[in-house]
C-alpha cells in the first residue's frame, strides 16, 4: 500500500500559554474522505489552520507527500497541492467572482492550467458562471461559499480541507455543497478532510473519522463500523 498523501504527527500548538493541540496525530490516504469531530472549542480548527502553516505549531510533524512541510508558509504550503476553505467563505467583496476564483491559481503550477480549471470550476458550479461579472459582495452566503470553494480548487489541491462550511446556509444549499465535495473527491481524485458540525452528515460522506476532545485524538475508526454509544463518550467525554 502507498504512503498517506498527509501525515500528521504528534502535533502541539497553542495560544500563549493556553495548549489548543496535545500530541494531534492522524493521516489520510489518497482519495480519501476523513471528517474531523468534537466540540466547539475541542481544537480542530486549530488543527488544520497548522497543517495548512497558518499557525504555528510547538511541536511535531506534518509530512504531506512524504516531505515535511512543518515550517513552511501557507503560500508554499498551497504550492505543494494542499488548500484549505476556511470557515465563513471569505471573499474579496469588490472583486468579481470571476477575478475572485482567479486568485486562487497563484501557484506556478495551478497558473499554467488556469483557463481550464476555471472551466472544470465553472462545470462544478454552474451559477458561479451566470454570475462571474458581479461583485462578490453582492452574492448570497450559498453563492460565495462555492467562490470560496472554487477558488481553492483554482490551486488544483490534491488534498482540501473544508472547515465547517455549511454554517449558516439552508439544508437545499448544503446538501447541493456536499454533492459537489463527492463529486471533487471521485472525480478529481482528491483527498478531502471535513470539519463539520453535523456529525451524521459527517459521518455519512467521509470514510474514516477522527474525534477531538480537549486537543486531543480520543477516538478514530472507519465510518460505517462506528459503535455509537462509544462515539457519544468520546465526543462529550464522558
Ligand atoms: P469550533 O467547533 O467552535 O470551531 P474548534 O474545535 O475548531 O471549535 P478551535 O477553534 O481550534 O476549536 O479552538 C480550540 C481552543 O483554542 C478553544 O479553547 C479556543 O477558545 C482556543 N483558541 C482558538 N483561537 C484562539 C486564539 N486566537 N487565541 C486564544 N485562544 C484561541
Amino acid at each position: 500500500m502507498s504512503e498517506p498523501i498527509l501525515q500528521v504527527q504528534e502535533l502541539n500548538a497553542g495560544y500563549g500559554d493556553f495548549s489548543a493541540l496535545e500530541q494531534a496525530s492522524f493521516s489520510v490516504d489518497h482519495g480519501q474522505i476523513i471528517t474531523l469531530i468534537g466540540l466547539n472549542g475541542a481544537g480542530k480548527t486549530t488543527l488544520v489552520k497548522t497543517i495548512a502553516g497558518l499557525h504555528k505549531p510547538t511541536s511535531g510533524k506534518v509530512l504531506f507527500m512524504g516531505e515535511d512541510i512543518t515550517r513552511l508558509s501557507a503560500e508554499k504550503i498551497v504550492s505543494r497541492g494542499l488548500s484549505m476553505v476556511p470557515q465563513g467563505s471569505r471573499c474579496f467583496n469588490r472583486m468579481s467572482v470571476h477575478d475572485n476564483l482567479l486568485m486562487g491559481s497563484f501557484p506556478k503550477s495551478a497558473r499554467k492550467h488556469a483557463k481550464e480549471t476555471l472551466r472544470h470550476v465553472y462545470e462544478l458550479f454552474p451559477v458561479l458562471e451566470e454570475m462571474k461579472k458581479r461583485p462578490a459582495g453582492t452574492l448570497s452566503g450559498g453563492e460565495r461559499q462555492m467562490v470560496a470553494i472554487g477558488r481553492a480548487l483554482m490551486a488544483r489541491p490534491k488534498c482540501l480541507i473544508f472547515d465547517e462550511i455549511s454554517l449558516g446556509l439552508s439544508p437545499a444549499i448544503i446538501k447541493d455543497i456536499y454533492k459537489r465535495i463527492i463529486q471533487i473527491n471521485e472525480n478529481d481524485k482528491t483527498s478531502v478532510i471535513l470539519i463539520e458540525q453535523d456529525t451524521q452528515r459527517a459521518l455519512r460522506t467521509a470514510d474514516s473519522f477522527y474525534v477531538m476532545l480537549k486537543g486531543k485524538m480520543v477516538l478514530s475508526g472507519k465510518s460505517n463500523e462506528v459503535d455509537a454509544e462509544m462515539l457519544k463518550k468520546a465526543y462529550f467525554g464522558i
